[in-house]
């Protein structure tokens, strides 16, 4: 495979821009070689500045949910900067997008757009806190809730992927009302409360983390954290950035029938472009400036273009539900596929999976939290992910995080990925 042209820009962007990257996991750190720069895309294919083309598993890292380039938010967004890309002022597109998280996301009455998913998460922890007086919350190892500094201790994703999950620049201040405990571990939550009587504004969670990869949460761990909240008067958020309109059409929530106080969103909410939500109960949410006195402001808060392309993405997931249907089928395709192969090769990979998220672990250990997810064999992951590369196959380059499906994969693509994880395999063991 020829990625000269890659490799240029690669080493004229060192020069410019730290790492040559904006954003650390694209670098492609964690799997050896230089990061493919793309040209184009659409529906499930990318093609790079050499002209080979690839079959997308990232999808922008969720966003893209209805493939590239989709023609119905191509249209909105020529439409809404045509009318300008950003007033400063409220316009319709707003209303309408408000309405529609609302109307969708079970614990969502009134909600705030933001321009990222760190944004919305730093924000919602700042309402939880002016709401409730109290200033510790409760994250859990290898999640990922952006880089807000009170975040960034035992973060996963490319915190997680780059060996610091602790980031130098954080001060002590600043994360230590961060209290953490193990995914998947109610025992170590009760624990925490229990010695915090009194101190604690929330608990943030990803309710499916996707972060340390894909991992589920345990029968019974988020209606634990539910009834723990709601008897000690702590606000539960979800950050469903990842999950959001992901798992259904009200997120991780909806299908597994939790209901949290907060929601944080992002990724498909934008339709490809930079957003991020928060919402919750009224009450809650009451207390955002200028309703009410917890500060949290943004130029470019709820634009027209953002708003039209994640408005055009949310009300055709809306008004399509059997997309959820072809999502799940895919990935199902997909990871039954897989199953074959581990077993032909005699493997006990760990492979997990919802809706359209996954991930294969290089790791015989069943993956529940941080701790397991730091078994697997990453130095294995990063010649497999090489090797997939290689035969057309654009995977998440890091062991630790998940792999998005989208609704265009057609029947072809499918049967390349299942056949490019075959050959990888084998050729590794
Ligand atoms: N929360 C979760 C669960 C995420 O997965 C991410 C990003 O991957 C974020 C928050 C941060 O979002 P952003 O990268 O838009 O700031």
């Amino acid at each position: 495979m020829k990625i000269e042209k890659s490799k240029s820009l690669f080493s004229r962007a060192k020069n410019y821009i730290p790492g040559g990257v904006n954003s650390p996991v694209r670098a492609f750190k964690a799997v050896g070689g230089d990061p493919i720069f793309f040209k184009s895309a659409k529906g499930a294919h990318m093609m790079d500045e050499d002209g080979n083309s690839y079959i997308d598993m990232i999808n922008s890292w969720g966003p893209m949910i209805l493939g590239h380039a989709n023609p119905l938010v191509e249209e909105a967004v020529i439409r809404a900067i045509q009318s300008s890309p950003s007033f400063g002022a409220p316009g319709e597109r707003e209303v309408l997008i408000a309405e529609l998280i609302c109307q969708l996301v079970p614990s969502i009455e009134r909600v705030r757009m933001v321009n990222s998913g760190t944004e919305a998460t730093m924000s919602a922890i700042r309402v939880a806190r002016g709401y409730t007086g109290k200033d510790k919350f409760i994250k859990f190892e290898g999640c990922y809730h952006g880089h807000g500094d009170s975040f960034l201790i035992a973060a996963g994703s490319g915190a997680m992927t780059m060996g610091t999950p602790d980031s130098p620049g954080v001060t002590a201040g600043t994360t230590k009302d961060t209290l953490l405990a193990p995914y998947n571990n109610l025992d170590a939550v009760r624990e925490i409360v229990n010695n915090h009587k009194g101190e604690m504004a929330a608990i943030i969670i990803e309710p499916v983390a996707g972060n340390m990869g894909c991992v589920l949460p345990v029968a019974g761990f988020l209606e634990g954290l539910r009834e723990i909240c709601d008897q000690e008067g702590i606000v539960l958020i979800f950050d469903e950035v990842m999950t959001g309109f992901r798992l259904a059409r009200g997120g991780a929530q909806e299908r597994l029938g939790v209901i949290p106080d907060m929601t944080t969103l992002g990724k498909i909410i934008g339709g490809g472009l930079p957003v991020g939500a928060y919402g919750g109960k009224k009450e809650i949410m009451d207390f955002v400036s200028p309703q009410g006195p917890v500060y949290q402001a943004g130029t470019l808060s709820g634009n027209p273009v953002a708003m039209a392309a994640g408005y055009t993405m949310l009300r055709y997931l809306s008004d399509h539900q059997e997309t959820y249907g072809k999502l799940e089928s895919n990935t199902k395709r997909i990871v039954s596929g897989y199953r074959e192969t581990l077993e032909v090769l005699g493997l006990n990979y760990t492979i997990n999976q919802i809706g359209s998220m996954y991930s294969l672990f290089f790791t015989d250990q069943q993956v529940v939290d941080f701790e397991t997810a730091k078994s697997c064999d990453t130095a294995l992951f990063g010649s497999y992910f090489n090797k997939m590369l290689e035969q057309g196959i654009y995977l998440a380059p890091s062991q630790f995080e998940t792999l998005f499906v989208s609704a265009v994969l057609s029947d072809d693509d499918i049967d390349q990925i299942i056949r490019a994880n075959d050959e990888s395999l084998k050729s590794l063991v």
